[in-house]
């Protein structure tokens, strides 16, 4: 239970523009956001590949 929940990038509610709650999902695979307010829910890939991290 290490999971770095902070590197997890923020996302805000479409609705009441709130920064919604974090958590990865899927073995890590997924970011799962949901709104504590409205409990409106999105998720979206997490690629975390060490080294690969806007080194361009
Ligand atoms: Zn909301």
């Amino acid at each position: 239970m290490s999971t770095q929940v902070t590197a997890l990038p923020d996302r805000f509610c479409t609705w009441c523009k709130v920064p919604m709650r974090k958590r990865l999902v899927g073995d890590e695979a997924y970011v799962h956001y949901i709104c504590p307010k409205c409990l409106f829910q999105h998720t979206c890939r997490w690629s975390h590949s060490p080294g690969k991290q806007l080194s361009s």
